[in-house]
């Protein structure tokens, strides 16, 4: 069995590239580039000076000895929160922004939901001095005030969607519009492992930095490179593609994906996609997503914005339909919990997205001598209203 993409931008039965004609000359391009470009000694070369220099990686794997004691075995966080801005998302955008530099484009788009991917946009554009327009809701401004201001000190344009029900998929919608509008000049950055073919491979290719240097760390402390179980949130999935990718291929180590439950798998308010979707399409690719009987898109719910998403990117459709991926599903409640618990018990002050990944802790059933790898996507500071709001810490 495949795990990674085909030629064609497959996943199994899951991806491809399902647009507008209108947008096939823009898609196609970057379909014909993004590999020479990527795989160029030049392009490596920026990339990972500046992963290390600006985003400050390699970000460690550490062993966190209380947690560890808890679940009885031996759990290493891969600190993905270490990262200048705070997860990581810009691990993507500065691999896209190089990208678009390296294709002649003059300006960058963008959509973004919670704010997350736009600030993360907004700050590469900043680091490189190329003009930048993020697409959001209206609803979605008023809720994420703080981080519109952010993309706005960072000098980004930002543009209020208002059609529709005035959040993610009007903003999408309008960056799509607008990337049509210019084809030549602008690259649309897009923050997951989502969309149509190459963005989810490109996407995954530049978060595949996460499992190469848990690899080379982990063979430094325990002298293997294969852990039992990778662990990680899923939203789109960006976080998890970076942190399983090296490690697809390798049966040893087990992938454990997590999804947010909201308030119940069937309480009509959640975003456990694979529990709950269908096969359809969402985005510009063929994936699992959350849809009625007759195929309208449901509205998903969860207290991390940044999970609040009805569909998964192809990949791990695929993972999940063919059985090489596990998949659990964690309550608002369950998150919140497991967020509070790792701050206590290591002093780290999670993102409630990747609360989601601990709170999965507690389904598994650990053996002492297992090695387990959680990618924490993010730090809790973006949070902290959340966190107040549910209180009993
Ligand atoms: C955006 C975000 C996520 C969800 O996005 P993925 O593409 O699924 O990784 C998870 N954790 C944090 C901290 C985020 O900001």
């Amino acid at each position: 069995m495949k795990y990674n993409v085909d030629e064609n931008g497959y996943y199994g039965k899951f991806g491809g590239a399902f647009i507008p004609e209108m947008l096939y000359p823009n898609v196609e391009e970057l379909r014909q580039n993004y590999l020479s470009i990527i795989e160029s000694p030049q392009f490596q070369n920026e990339f990972h000076q500046l992963l290390r220099d600006y985003v400050g990686r390699p970000t460690p794997l550490y062993l966190a000895q209380r947690l560890s004691e808890a679940y009885r075995a031996k759990i290493y966080l891969k600190r993905e929160d270490l990262c200048h801005t705070g997860a990581h998302k810009v691990n993507n955008t500065i691999g896209q922004i190089i990208l678009a530099q390296k294709l002649g484009k003059k300006k960058i788009i963008a959509e973004t939901g919670a704010g997350q991917h736009g600030v993360a946009t907004a700050t590469v554009c900043a680091l490189m001095g190329m003009p930048c327009v993020v697409y959001m809701g209206e609803i979605d401004m008023k809720r994420q005030k703080p981080n519109v201001e952010r993309m706005r000190i960072l000098g980004a344009d930002v543009v209020a969607a208002t059609s529709g029900s005035r959040t993610l998929k009007d903003a999408t919608n309008e960056a799509m519009r607008a990337w049509i509008s210019d084809p030549v000049g602008t690259h649309y950055i897009i923050g997951s492992v989502v969309g149509p073919h190459p963005y989810p491979d490109m996407v995954a290719r530049f978060q595949s930095v996460i499992s190469e240097e848990i690899k080379e760390q982990l063979s430094e402390v325990e002298g293997r490179t294969s852990p039992n179980y990778v662990m990680a949130c899923v939203g789109g999935g960006s976080n998890a593609a970076g942190a399983f990718y090296h490690f697809l291929d390798d049966q040893d180590t087990q992938l454990v994906a997590v999804e947010a439950a909201g308030k119940g798998v069937t309480s009509g308010e959640s975003a456990a996609t694979t529990a709950l979707g269908k096969d359809g399409i969402l985005h510009g690719s063929r994936t699992l997503l959350m849809q009625t009987k007759d195929g309208q898109v449901v509205e998903p719910y969860s207290i991390s914005a940044g999970l609040d998403y009805p569909g998964i990117g192809p990949l791990h459709a695929h993972l999940f339909d063919s059985g090489r991926g596990t998949f659990f599903s964690v309550t608002d409640e369950e998150a919140m919990m497991a967020g509070i618990e790792l701050s206590r018990q290591e002093g780290i002050i999670p993102a409630i997205e990747t609360a989601h990944a601990f709170a999965a802790l507690k389904q598994m059933s650990l053996k002492p001598a297992d090695i387990v790898v959680i990618n924490l996507s993010g730090r809790g500071d973006k949070d902290l209203d959340t966190y107040i709001k549910w209180g009993n810490y």
